[in-house]
């Protein structure tokens, strides 16, 4: 053995360089500070010939990236919704890495697949889904929703006499795919995957939030033949509202259409019992997409597909060959429920954060998150030129800024772009009904209500002084 590479102290000195990095967070510039020039010229050159000591090579990687590192884990990035990570869900994730088990089979790491049975369960209780569910553990949401839309597609067609995984989808009776027009484009992307145009799509007409007009759909309905899946949304990336699910289901359902629905970070409404009327129905769909990484708060790679009925979504997915020793029904093979053979057990992380906070704290996260959005917008909508564009029903607060004689998308881009450069928070914008907002997501488990204070005081600041 090459005791170069057997260098085990390294582990320590990463443990040491991680805690001073999180112990700095609180404090950093949020946003990235370095140019891509300087990042490139830091990490890159030529490639390595020869070996170099571990340590340094650590050493120099905590060095050399510290610049281009966004404090997505710190309690004032508000930037899309990204969640930070909770330290018990980090060191576990230490753990999935050093152990590198595989979460394919059960024979690859028996310890690994229990672990998914087990939190399956606790998951679908956690949601109040219905027992009995299968559930894919997936790099993201995006992969949750080509997991959940593969199931769809191989049930609507099965049930037109067409086995897809077999026939393929050039000459299968055509489906059609109904979607609300402010649909998420990561459920566009999985259906590109699966075979589905982007024109190909049938755009309900979306509120003043973002919903789906569930009015609207029995006519998108009665426009369509055949096979059928509906895509809702809970947790609209804008606004955080969610479609009328309920509705929405019963009208497909009547329909015998498959409803998918895409709840990134919306669908752990159902996890408190305050928010669970924005979502009420939802356990009648009959796939779900989910992220951990982003309201959960563990670290990357972490997304949930979730299928009521485990029929179809392991017909999507699974694989066989002589060589893989599936075992036998009492053992869970990992690569039946996600779009990947070999798989990081990133169930590890998960399994530690529900037992560190349980139901209970898992909820109270999701509700102080909400309470902060909410003042959030208190803070910033008594000012003068200063609007709050949606209904904070949720972590989402879309911004606009205006000036007098100004206009106010060029106020608004010129806010976001102070506020960025500040660094005492990160928001991101978007183009919001035609306005650009600046969209704050409140979504990370360390932010308290003096971190809302500074930073709307800071956003207040640079609104000031663009408009000076
Ligand atoms: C973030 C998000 C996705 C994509 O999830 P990833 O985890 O980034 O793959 C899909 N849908 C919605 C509504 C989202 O917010």
């Amino acid at each position: 053995m090459d005791a170069f590479i057997a260098e085990y102290d390294v582990l320590d000195r990463a443990r040491t360089l991680a805690q001073s990095y999180l112990q700095g967070v609180p404090t950093r510039h949020v946003g990235g500070t370095a140019t891509p020039a300087a990042l490139h010229a830091a990490l890159g050159g030529p490639l390595p010939e020869h070996r170099q000591e571990p340590a340094a090579v650590i050493e120099q990687l905590a060095r050399d990236t510290d610049a281009g590192l966004v404090a997505t884990v710190g309690p004032r990035y508000f930037g899309f919704v990204t969640g930070g990570a909770i330290p018990v869900t980090v060191a576990a994730d230490w753990l999935a890495s050093a152990w590198d088990q595989n979460g394919a089979m059960y024979v690859m790491s028996p310890a690994v697949a229990v672990m998914e049975d087990i939190v399956s369960g606790w998951l679908v209780d956690l949601l109040h889904l219905p027992r009995g569910c299968s559930v894919g553990f997936v790099t993201g949401c995006h992969m949750a929703n080509f997991t959940g839309l593969a199931a769809a597609r191989h049930e609507v067609l099965r049930r037109a006499g067409w086995d897809v995984e077999a026939r393929g989808l050039q000459s299968a009776p055509r489906v059609s795919v109904i979607v609300g027009d402010e649909v998420h484009v990561s459920a566009v992307g999985a259906l590109r995957m699966l075979g589905f145009g982007t024109e190909e799509l049938v755009r309900v007409p979306v509120d003043g939030q973002g919903r789906m007009r569930a009015d609207l759909l029995p006519g998108a309905l009665e426009s369509v033949n055949g096979p059928a899946i509906v895509c809702a949304q809970v947790g609209n990336v804008a606004t955080g509202a969610s479609d009328p699910v309920g509705q929405i289901i019963d009208l497909a359902h009547a329909k015998g259409a498959w409803v998918h629905v895409d709840g990134a970070f919306g669908l752990w409404a159902a996890a408190v019992p305050e928010l669970a009327a924005q979502v009420e129905g939802v356990e009648r769909a009959d796939s779900w997409a989910t992220d951990a990484h982003k309201w959960l708060n563990v670290p990357y790679d972490s997304g949930l597909a979730i299928v009521a009925d485990p029929a179809p979504h392991r017909a999507a997915l699974s694989l066989k060959a002589s060589y893989l020793q599936r075992g036998d029904e009492e053992e869970r093979v990992g690569m039946d429920w996600a779009p990947e053979s070999s798989r990081r057990a990133r169930v590890i992380p998960l399994y530690a954060l529900i037992r560190a906070l349980g139901r209970e704290g898992i909820a109270s996260l999701v509700r102080r998150n909400c309470a902060l959005a909410r003042r959030m917008a208190g803070r910033l909508s008594g000012q003068r030129g200063v609007r709050v564009l949606n209904e904070v029903v949720l972590n989402q607060v879309l911004v606009q800024f205006a000036g007098a004689g100004t206009d106010p998308d060029d106020t608004t881009r010129d806010v976001i772009a102070r506020v960025q450069a500040e660094g005492t928070c990160w928001a991101g914008g978007a183009i919001w009904q035609g306005r650009q907002v600046m969209r704050i997501s409140v979504s990370n488990w360390s932010t308290t209500e003096d971190d809302i204070d500074r930073s709307a005081d800071a956003i207040l600041r640079c609104h000031r002084d663009a408009i000076a």
